[in-house]
């Protein structure tokens, strides 16, 4: 097997470490959706990396270590393996062929209708079918297929999130001696929960080949630790964060995920993103603009963001004509009946809500159904005085944490939900319960009445804490807390039978 120096030279040892936390091993990285997409250009096709998110970290990664990156394409006609970066190579992206019957099934069918609302504690949400479950563990057994395939690529896999839950087992069977690390993007839910999930068992027995698994925060690590516990029958050390099943030792932590702190100060200080935020400011010419930006999901509480807004105007009426709702919702699982829904409903409601408030020159709400691109969402986060973010239920919203770090002036105002797992990092946010609308609209009072002293303390401690949580530390201290290698031991007496 080869392995490959360190590029990191020049740099002092902690932050080698952070920016090359892999030593000389090779990464392997299974997620969904791969971190390029394809666009028809003159009769051919070009890869383009995707803006954003986590998948440029581990694409950093990648051209730093080499490697290999196992996904599905979202194209209906593509190669089956490429190498980036395209003018230098230094790791290749490999493809699994799924057909549309699987994109149907474990897609759509498993992981946005059944495990997506299952795991953000949404039950009535939830649509088990024993036909999606056979093709989630069959697309989970051709990813693991494609990796074995690959072994001599890489040292250490690292899966992503609740689409491939099964990988870690079946990439055990057969690479037992690989370092196998996962880590869930989504919430986990309480046991009492988790148990109607029909392949409950199974679901974590997947799971629990990895050597260590990572959420967002500590809440969501006990609440899986319950479920192994009593659904597994798992021997599980809440303390060291252990689970010891069959003949197997797996870690358990917390990481909450960061964003890329650099980055979105660079793009602040930008001239372009600046301007274009004084011309959204210009246009919307009202003294106090508030913000939300979602996926247009159930989850996020769109439509009780928007009534404790209306709350707000109804109870304040010195307000009305004075401040305006930016409400950016970006389209999501379109084909999905409950995401349909939900759009006409967020119509419906923006209309009443304009219709009733509205006066001469000025709209109490912008709505703005699309997809804006790092730097347009930039502007729109320096144009706001207040970010009003209400997920019912979100594994960590981001948002929250670009809000923050994407501030050059001291006074902005973050609003954000209980039940968002950055809130349990943000505490000097103005948290708020999404599911009381008075709570939401005395929320906003405050927020709007907020001395300007006690807004740059609060903003002030949120930079800190953003900064701590940067998204190379989140790789670096995942990395980290592999264990050096696989754990097995001999059954504890009691599971032997
Ligand atoms: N985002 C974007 N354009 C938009 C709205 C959002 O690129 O118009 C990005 C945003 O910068 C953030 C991500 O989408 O990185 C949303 O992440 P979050 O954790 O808040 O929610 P998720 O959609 O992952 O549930």
């Amino acid at each position: 097997m080869q392995s490959r120096a360190s590029n990191v030279a020049g740099t002092g040892a902690g932050e080698a470490a952070r920016l090359d936390p892999l030593g000389n091993q090779r990464l392997l990285v299974l997620s969904n959706r791969a971190p390029i997409r394809f666009v028809e250009e003159g009769g051919r096709q070009r890869a383009v990396p995707t803006v954003g998110g986590v998948g440029v970290t581990f694409l950093r990664l990648l051209e730093r270590s080499g490697g290999l990156w196992i996904a599905w394409s979202g194209a209906k006609n593509n190669p089956a393996r490429l190498m980036l970066p395209t003018d230098k190579p230094r790791f290749a992206i490999v493809f699994p062929h799924l057909t549309e019957r699987d994109i149907a099934s474990y897609y759509w069918g498993m992981c946005n209708r059944g495990l997506w609302p299952l795991m953000h504690f949404m039950t009535p949400n939830c649509h088990f079918e024993a036909a999606n479950w056979r093709s989630y563990c069959h697309v989970n057994r051709v990813f693991a297929a494609a990796a074995e395939a690959e072994s001599d690529l890489y040292d250490v896999a690292w899966v992503q999130d609740f689409h491939l839950a099964l990988v870690p087992a079946l990439l055990r069977e057969r690479c037992a001696h690989k370092r196998i690390g996962l880590f869930w993007h989504v919430p986990w839910p309480p046991e009492q929960i988790f148990r109607v999930f029909p392949w409950r068992r199974e679901l974590l027995e997947g799971m629990l080949g990895s050597d260590l698994i990572g959420f967002h925060t500590p809440m969501y690590m006990r609440h899986f630790l319950d479920g192994c516990e009593r659904i597994c029958g798992a021997e599980v050390d809440r303390k060291a964060g252990l689970v010891h099943h069959g003949d197997r030792i797996t870690r358990v932590g917390a990481f909450p995920l960061g964003v890329p702190v650099d980055h979105f100060r660079r793009l602040a200080a930008s001239d372009e993103v600046q301007a274009h935020g004084r011309k959204i400011r210009q246009v919307l010419r009202t003294p106090t603009v508030v913000l939300g930006v979602d996926r247009l999901d159930y989850t996020k509480g769109v439509i009780e963001r928007l009534l404790g807004f209306e709350r707000f105007l109804e109870r304040n009426p010195h307000y009305r004509g004075k401040i305006t709702l930016v409400l950016i919702a970006v389209p999501s699982r379109t084909k999905v009946a409950e995401y349909a829904a939900l759009k006409r409903e967020l119509d419906e409601t923006v209309g009443r809500v304009v219709g009733r408030f509205s006066s001469e020159g000025h709209a109490p709400i912008r709505y703005l159904y699309t997809q804006f691109s790092t730097e347009e969402l930039v502007a729109y986060y320096q144009a706001a005085d207040i970010a009003l973010l209400t997920p019912l239920r979100d594994g960590m919203n981001l948002v929250a944490k670009e809000f923050v770090a994407s501030q050059l002036k001291d006074t902005a105002v973050l609003i954000l939900s209980e039940f968002a797992g950055a809130a349990e990092e943000l505490k000097d946010a103005l948290l708020v319960n999404p599911y009381s609308i008075d709570q939401i609209a005395a929320r906003l009072k405050e927020a709007v009445e907020m001395p300007t002293a006690e807004r740059c303390t609060r903003l002030a401690r949120l930079r800190q804490k953003v900064e701590a949580s940067d998204l190379d530390l989140w790789s670096a201290s995942f990395l980290a807390s592999l264990p050096d290698k696989s754990i097995t031991m001999p059954a504890p007496a009691r599971y032997v039978s």
